[in-house]
């Protein structure tokens, strides 16, 4: 009674990594990054088959800048759609760069922890993503033992619960309270 029992997300489709790849890199070119020109695009595969770009917005006022991924996450929301069952994450650089903790617990709130997310690197093309399961498996395996650092153009796939390890959810507020 560990944990909530949920299925066992499908595997995303080749079609869908592909759409997925090429929605985040079409939206990094949307980027509003003119402090520090560091570009960022995402893309949300919702469980009924949307997907959803989003950029990072940055600010005068630093504070207010907004992760793509979470840009992504706000106009899903907003527009009616909560599960999401894949995200791709792309930049400018040539590492496959992963959300940074805010957007990571961010994503906690609205997707499973075994969902997959690719984390693309700049000139990696899309059109030769597509369906290699082998591959995406091998990279999962390899994940602790290569460092995600390493430059390239290969998509990197890890899960939130890799990025996210231990974390705190909206099913822990259902939790039992025992005041003294
Ligand atoms: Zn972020």
């Amino acid at each position: 009674m560990s944990t909530t029992s949920k299925p066992t997300l499908p595997p995303i489709t080749p079609d869908q990594r592909r759409k997925l790849i090429e929605c985040a890199i079409e939206s990094k070119g949307q980027a509003y990054a003119p402090y520090s020109k560091f570009r960022v695009g995402a893309a949300l595969l919702s469980d009924d088959g949307k997907v959803i770009g989003g950029c990072n917005v940055e600010n005068a006022s630093y504070g207010g800048a907004i992760c793509a991924e979470r840009t992504a996450i706000v106009k899903a929301v907003s527009d009616g759609t909560t599960k999401f069952i894949a995200l791709a994450v792309t930049s400018d650089v040539a590492t496959p760069l992963s959300p940074c903790g805010i957007c990571r617990q961010v994503l906690r709130e609205f997707c499973p922890l075994d969902m997959p997310i690719l984390l693309v690197p700049v000139g990696h093309d899309p059109s030769k993503s597509t369906g290699d399961v082998s591959s995406q498996s091998n990279t999962k395996a390899t994940l602790d033992s290569t460092p995600l650092a390493a430059e390239g153009t290969e998509v990197k796939e890890v899960t939130l619960g890799m990025l996210l390890p231990m974390s705190f959810g909206p099913e822990d507020l259902e939790r039992p309270r025992h005041p003294n």
